[in-house]
């Protein structure tokens, strides 16, 4: 088995925090502000790479993190920015935020890039609090956090074909005869990347990708079994092979399995079952065969194309992959998730940062990420800081929204787990 899904933890550096320092210069007996910003934290970017195929690693390794960036310092020297982290991750990857189930960014191309953290702002140093009423500001920021997300990794197979049927209609055979490089078939090998897909490659150098979904039985859109885990990754399968057992070897009726299946596909996934489908009639080495054959034929030969093979033998199979291969081309990738215009481009997955006001008791609680965000990166201990503070509330409209909902001096305002009373 493969893995598909992981839940990771990714966050951005804390940016650092600015210095608050002054000059001291020989003959100057109060020298102004010095103090440098702090460096901002690196981001976690997420790179996509076709070289992988699995999500085994994140099982392993679940936390990534940026590097933090320096603390400013005196003589206005401002702190190193953090590094940021590049993790590979295989194409074909959609990337969820796993708190709200938001799709974040889906990877669908080689080199493809998004910042999944960013790293926080630096604070910026007293020297830039400097004014022509203040000229020895005491007040500077700390960094700005982090940004941090718990992420759900999906990776969903890049299958061109999938293979559906009933148990022992003769998928895998089929599967294993192909990548089996008998020099009958020999102008094509199949290569097998995990169990149940594979690569199938051509003389002239094309190629596609199979995958067997073995799950798919009667009741497998209800979630029953593995069949439901299996067709989720079908979602990209532009061309379905429908494998029957045409000899009834099974004392099934090939006819009767297909409209079965058929509905099962249909139950799962409209799109999926209406994706184009090429009958594989197995098992033709097998008395009765071809009489069944004649029957499917007269019944579905009009709207399907139908293939007549043996995987034991081989026979019909180099037909049925060129078929394929030719087919392909003509089948747009299915659109299952919006594509960004712009993919190459590094692009932000990233929330709007909004707050909220509610009451709780006797208490106006103010939240929401910015706000959280200033309130980390003031300095209440300072004077200075507090007057800032409030200057900011005044400017993200928090007061206006205060007022309106009809805070009285003396009322208390609770922000980001910080108390305070309200004053004129
Ligand atoms: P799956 O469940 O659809 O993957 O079916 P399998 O590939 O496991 O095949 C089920 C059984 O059918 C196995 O015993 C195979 O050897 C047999 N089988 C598959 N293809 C053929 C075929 O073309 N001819 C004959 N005679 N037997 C086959
Ligand atoms: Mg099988």
């Amino acid at each position: 088995m493969f893995y598909d899904q992981a839940k990771i933890y990714v966050k951005g550096g804390d940016g650092g925090a600015g210095a608050v320092a002054f000059r001291r210069e020989k003959y100057v007996p109060e020298g102004g502000p010095s103090g440098g910003d702090g460096g901002r934290g690196g981001k976690v970017i997420f790179i996509a790479d076709e070289g992988l195929r699995t999500l085994v690693d994140f099982r392993y390794k679940r936390h990534y993190k940026a590097d933090r960036g320096e603390h400013g310092q005196g003589k206005n020297m401002h702190g190193k920015s953090g590094e940021d982290m590049s993790v590979r991750i295989p194409v074909g990857t959609v990337v969820k935020d796993a708190d709200t189930g938001e799709i974040l960014a889906d990877l669908i191309e080689h080199g493809q890039k998004v910042v999944v953290a960013n790293g926080g702002r630096g604070g910026r140093g007293n020297a830039r609090f400097m004014s022509n009423t203040n000229k020895a500001p005491t007040v500077a920021e700390n960094g700005e956090p982090g940004e941090e997300r718990n992420l759900l990794l999906e990776l969903k197979l890049l299958a061109d074909v999938g293979l559906v049927g009933f148990p022992n209609v003769g998928k895998s055979t089929i599967i294993s005869r192909i990548s089996a490089a008998k020099p009958k078939i020999a102008d094509y090998h199949f290569t097998t990347l995990v169990p149940n897909l594979g690569v199938v490659e051509l003389e002239d150098g094309e190629s596609f990708v199979v995958a067997d979904i073995p799950g798919l039985i009667e009741g497998a859109h209800t979630g029953a079994g593995l069949g439901h885990e299996f067709l989720r990754h079908t979602e990209r399968t532009r061309l379905i092979f429908h494998v029957l057992d045409i000899a009834g070897s099974e004392e099934r009726d090939p006819l009767e399995d297909f409209q079965i299946i058929a509905e099962e596909l249909r139950q799962y996934s409209q799109e999926l079952a209406n994706r184009p489908i090429l009958i594989v009639a197995n098992k033709m080495d097998i008395p009765g065969a071809e009489e069944n054959l004649q029957r499917l034929t007269e019944k579905l030969g009009e709207d399907y194309r139908i293939f007549p093979v043996s995987a034991a033998t081989g026979e019909g199979l180099k037909e049925l992959v060129y078929a394929a291969a030719k087919a392909l081309p003509e089948i747009p990738a299915p659109q299952i998730f919006v594509r960004d215009e712009e993919q190459h481009k590094l692009t932000q997955a990233s929330a709007p940062h909004r707050f909220e006001l509610t009451r709780e008791g006797d208490f106006f609680v103010v939240s929401g990420k910015e706000v959280e965000k200033h309130v980390q990166m003031t300095m209440f201990d300072r004077e200075d800081g507090l007057y800032r503070f409030q200057n900011i509330l005044k400017a993200m409209g928090i007061e206006r929204a205060l007022l309106d909902e009809g805070i009285k001096v003396g009322d208390k305002v609770r922000i980001a787990g910080i108390e305070f009373e309200w004053e004129e």
